[in-house]
């Protein structure tokens, strides 16, 4: 079982940057696992440190139950792979993949045995005699993916691993990388800025900022969701409404724990089980969540005017004037709107999201 377990860990730089700042995480066994964040949150130094390339300044690491908080790199059973692919340009492909086994002193034949085996897991074959620079990006890549996995570790990191290729070879690689992993099922972590990527690569996504664990969940909760406005923030290609509101009534029916929010340009559903009603809250509602319709509807909903539509390809964004706020709803294409329209925005309780208008914590 090699699942990686984190605690307390922090990473002080010797300026006295905290760039890992208290972390506790659990990586299961054959788990895909994305470290999420903006620039500058942590997540590279964070895999460094599991990898032994940067020291822990307190807390522990331990990778398939055995303690590595102080151990060498080499031998912590981890293997990575760095952003720019780090090959050696005078070897070849053979010698790259192999590069690790070299060290360890294996057989010749053993070797050639491995890079043979690799290459063909990688889709590399006819490839073994090329230099790096005789490669694409792609290529690269999958060298760099090769030597990690020929290396026999336990648990991969990659940093950054799509970054350096161009956007239609970042999908090619994206759904080969799944595969592989899934194939292969060696436990992974990978470092990302691109919620879209994680959100389609990652089994679970940790979401950093400054540091600290913002969230950690699977693709669906943390897009659906957002533990706090940061998250709710920074998950989605569109960004998740957040609108200052009031809760006015605890239970709309009296029962079934949905209260209704009043915003700007109307009211909402949403579900307020530990909300007390009279409560100042940010109001979280995707714009995936929201139906527009040119009609007035019955029970609370916003009421705006269609300022622009963006087309997304077969769905549009279309920013609507609620009150002065604006809010965005994304619609079919063919049912976009014309700017100046009045329409109405409806939502389902489930999908309301209240937030502590302070911490921006998730309430309900
Ligand atoms: P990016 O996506 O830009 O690579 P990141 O989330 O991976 O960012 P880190 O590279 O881990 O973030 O950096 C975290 C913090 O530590 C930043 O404030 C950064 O400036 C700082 N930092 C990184 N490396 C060092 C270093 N060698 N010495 C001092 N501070 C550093």
């Amino acid at each position: 079982m090699a699942g990686i377990d984190i605690e307390g860990l922090a990473t002080v730089y010797p300026n006295g940057v905290r760039a890992v700042d208290g972390l506790d995480l659990h990586v299961a066994d054959g788990e895909f696992f994305a470290l999420l964040g903006p620039s500058g949150c942590g997540k590279t130094t964070l895999l460094r440190t599991i990898a032994g390339l940067e020291t822990a300044s307190s807390g522990s690491i331990r990778i398939d139950a055995a303690d590595v908080t102080r151990t060498e790199p080499g031998k912590r059973g981890v293997a990575m792979v760095f952003q720019d692919y780090a090959l050696f340009p005078h070897m070849n492909v053979s010698e790259n993949i192999t590069y690790p086994l070299k060290v360890r002193r294996v057989a010749p034949a053993t070797r050639a045995s491995v890079a043979s085996r690799t290459a063909g897991e990688l889709s590399l074959d006819g490839l073994l005699e090329r230099k790096p620079g005789q490669l694409s990006g792609g290529q690269q890549q999958r060298v760099a993916l090769a030597r990690a996995i020929a290396s026999e570790g336990k648990v991969l990191l990659l940093d950054e691993p799509l970054s350096n290729l161009d956007a239609r070879l970042r999908l090619e690689a994206r759904t080969f990388l799944k595969k592989l992993q899934r194939d292969l099922g060696i436990t992974t972590v990978f470092v990302t800025h691109d919620q879209a990527e994680a959100l389609a690569l990652a089994d679970r996504i940790a979401v950093m900022q400054s540091g600290k664990l913002r969230q950690l969940g699977s693709p669906r909760e943390v897009f659906a969701w957002p533990a706090n406005t940061f998250v709710a923030n920074f998950i989605g290609s569109t960004p998740m409404n957040l609108l200052p509101g009031q809760l006015t009534s605890a239970s709309a029916d009296g029962s079934d724990g949905v209260g209704i929010v009043t915003v700007a340009g109307g009211s909402l559903p949403a579900t307020t089980a530990s909300v007390p009603a009279g409560a100042e809250v940010t109001v979280g509602i995707r714009p995936e969540y929201l139906t527009l319709t040119p009609n007035d509807a019955a029970g609370p909903a916003l009421r705006g005017t269609v300022v622009v539509a963006e087309n997304l390809g077969t769905q549009s964004l279309v920013t609507v004037d609620c009150d002065g706020t604006l809010v965005g709803v994304t619609v079919p294409e063919e049912e976009e709107p014309a700017p100046g329209a009045a329409v109405t925005l409806t939502a389902p309780a489930g999908r309301v999201l209240l937030y502590d208008r302070e911490s921006g914590e998730l309430l309900s």
